[in-house]
């Protein structure tokens, strides 16, 4: 067994933050087993992922090649993965426990025969026992993993990414992805937004359904402007039409890890709560002292959230000068 093995998650290049806190658990993973980390990227752009890949740890970077690995196509790349693994029979294989990272590993594992546990939370250091969220988080379960080869995914923000000592070195393996695997091609891509993310914002201004409308937003995003953020919402919100799923923050939206989050006229229903609790710091404007997501927040304002969220932005630009 040579090592543990990350799967690195790109676009065209890109590494998000998932995959690097993929690595950094690796890290202590390894490090628990001896054992030095690896990572395995593919496809588009797979050339320009071994710097940013090295700087967080991963001391080889097998760059798997064929001429069937273009843009991201899960079944070549689940493929290719096969071939990385029987070549270098790693002790365990980890992804980020993200859309994409999930199905990559679902893929290898049907493929290689193997057993995978999906979003884990924490990992005993021989990786035979872990704990993985469930219900988008409302649920932990202990789970045993027995299998020569183990494969798990990291729920996303289960740690901070954080650079290691190893500089990547980069290995190409030749691998066979037959022509028939290419069936899910990506034939064209709108970037529907530019620079930070809902997910990466460190400052989420987020409105519930008493924000009341499309228009009544605006000052939602004043707010977010002045603080360097973005908007987000809740499902009601995102029901009624009046932003995008994009913005909708929690279990069927997106989980975030802010530094602060806003939430304003939002109940905080487990379903909101499991996508916002990773933030840092929580700020609840609600009239209802007692809403759940009062009661969990770190500070709360009781107070109408159409004079409140105006009032703060006055105050941050009177304080900015
Ligand atoms: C399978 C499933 C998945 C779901 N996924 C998600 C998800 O990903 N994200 C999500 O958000 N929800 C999700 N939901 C829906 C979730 O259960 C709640 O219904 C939803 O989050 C409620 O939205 P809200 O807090 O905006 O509205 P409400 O629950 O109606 O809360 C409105 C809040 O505004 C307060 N308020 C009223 N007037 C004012 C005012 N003037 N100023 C300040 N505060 C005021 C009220 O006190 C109340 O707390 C899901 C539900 C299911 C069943």
């Amino acid at each position: 067994m040579s090592a543990v093995l990350v799967v690195i998650e790109h676009d065209r290049g890109h590494v998000p933050e998932a995959t690097l806190e993929a690595l950094t658990s690796a890290r202590s993973i390894a490090g628990g087993l001896g054992l030095p980390v690896h990572a395995a990227a593919m496809g588009e752009g797979a050339e320009m992922v071994a710097s940013q890949v090295g700087e967080y740890g991963a001391e080889v970077i097998h760059h798997l090649t064929s001429p069937n690995l273009g843009d991201y196509n899960p079944e070549a790349w689940g493929q290719a993965l096969v071939g990385c693994v029987s070549s270098e029979s790693p002790a365990v294989v980890m992804a980020s426990g993200t859309d994409r990272g999930n199905e990559l590993m679902a893929q290898l594992a049907a493929r290689a025969g193997l057993p995978f546990v999906a979003n884990c939370v924490d990992v005993a250091p021989d990786v035979s026992s872990m704990t993985r969220s469930q219900w988008g988080g409302a649920l932990h379960e202990e789970a045993t993993l027995d299998a020569e080869i183990k494969l798990i995914s990291m729920a996303p923000h289960t740690v901070e990414a954080s650079p290691g000592p190893a500089a990547g070195r980069v290995d190409e393996i030749a691998v066979d992805v037959d022509d028939s695997l290419v069936r899910s091609v990506i034939r064209d891509r709108v970037v529907l937004s530019e620079g930070i993310t809902l997910s990466t914002a460190p400052v989420v201004v987020s409105g519930g359904r008493a924000v009341g409308s499309e228009e009544a937003f605006a000052p939602l995003e004043a707010l977010a402007e002045e603080l360097g953020g973005k908007v987000g919402c809740s499902r009601a919100v995102t029901n009624n039409g009046w932003r995008p799923h994009a913005d909708q923050v929690g279990q069927t939206g997106t989980r975030i890890a802010p530094t602060i989050y806003i939430a304003t006229g939002i109940s905080g229903a487990t379903q909101h709560w499991v996508g916002a609790m990773g933030s840092k710091n929580i700020l609840a404007i609600n009239t209802d002292p007692e809403a759940n997501m009062v009661t969990k927040a770190g500070w709360a304002v009781i107070a109408d959230l159409h004079e409140m969220v105006p009032a703060i932005t006055e105050e941050v630009k009177r304080r900015k000068g």
